[in-house]
């Protein structure tokens, strides 16, 4: 079966079906970044999403293109992450009944949050069993239509809103600096910054533990990595989807990778500065205009915050100086 690569078109539908329900996030700027970087820095606030991070955009759309019969049996999505907390939401909102699939030692805070969002948890056991298999397993057996966490067309138009939000508002940009996992956010992001502002370029950054991305994006062709081990949850992917890596492959202008260490630096800026709880994974694109992987001198830069969700104890570890 051919693929389908979402356009823009997309993200547009996509944009007035999360309408009213998805939060228009705010958009933050700091006079210190400002100065610290000598560029013009415009945060995209999706830590301030529905859910606490842009994956409700995504979700929604998703679960509200499924044609009724489907509504009527359900969803199944896998996910330890946001993604399974969106889709929960979202299937609350649009009274569809979704089952998430979750490993056994899942955070209980996380597990508990899907439950509340009313999903139904399915647990598994991650060092024995597979779960995707598992959720094809649900999804034939129970004729639920599968949800993935970022290859999906209307996942990715979904994830492009943020970007049509930002640049609505702020106007056309030198550049756009997106966390990269297996692409859904950028993918999205890059449809909807190439339509709105022609000449933004746009860099997708990787935790340097889990740089299948950029490795991809260099040699033309998917490549597949461990289970990278990096403060990052939300990009612990070990290979973009086919359909995000067509869209970043051919639109995209680069994938770079940072430190953990910068990622910490960054959330500590963001609870100081700007009083704002960002997750590891969503410091990604700042700590790469921050710590100089990608240069911004003189430029007029989006950034996306693209999560708030962090154990508060983790949070006050990281931003405790040592
Ligand atoms: C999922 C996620 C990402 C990565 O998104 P992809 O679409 O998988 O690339 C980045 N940041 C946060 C907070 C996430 O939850």
């Amino acid at each position: 079966m051919p693929i389908s690569i979402p356009t823009y078109d997309d993200v547009v539908r996509a944009s007035e079906r999360i309408a009213g329900v998805a939060h228009r996030t705010p958009v933050a700027t700091s006079r210190t970044a400002d100065k610290q970087t000598g560029a013009s820095l415009v945060f995209k606030c999706e830590n301030f999403q529905r859910v606490g991070a842009f994956k409700f955009r995504g979700a929604y759309n998703a679960l509200a293109a499924l044609g009724e019969h489907q509504k009527g049996r359900g969803a199944v999505a896998f996910s330890s992450g946001n993604h399974a907390q969106a889709v929960a939401l979202a299937g609350q909102l649009l009274s569809v009944p979704t089952v998430i699939i979750m490993p056994q030692d899942a955070p209980a805070i996380k597990v508990a949050a899907t439950r509340g969002y009313g999903g139904e948890v399915v647990l598994y056991d991650r060092y024995t069993e597979d779960r995707e298999d598992i959720a094809r397993r649900i999804a034939r057996e129970r004729d639920l239509a599968l949800i993935p966490p970022f290859d999906h067309p209307d996942i990715i138009a979904g994830q492009g809103t943020a970007t049509k939000e930002l640049i609505e508002e702020v106007g056309a940009l030198d550049l756009l600096i997106v966390p990269l996992g297996g692409g859904g956010l950028l993918a999205g992001s890059v449809l909807a910054a190439k339509a709105l502002s022609p000449r933004c370029r746009v860099i997708g950054v990787e935790p340097a533990a889990g740089d299948d991305g950029a490795r991809s994006f260099r040699a033309g062709k998917i490549v597949t990595i461990d289970v990278p081990e990096t403060l990052a949850d939300g990009a612990q992917t070990t290979a973009l989807g086919e359909i995000t890596f067509s869209i970043i492959r051919d639109l995209v202008d680069d994938v770079v990778t940072v430190p953990d260490k910068a990622l910490v630096e960054a959330m500590r800026f963001f609870a100081e500065r700007m009083k704002i709880v960002v997750e590891p994974t969503g410091c990604l694109g700042a700590a790469a205009a921050f710590s100089g992987v990608v240069p911004v001198d003189g430029q007029r830069v989006g950034i996306i915050l693209s999560g708030g969700n962090v154990d508060l104890p983790i949070f006050a570890r990281l931003v405790t100086p040592a």
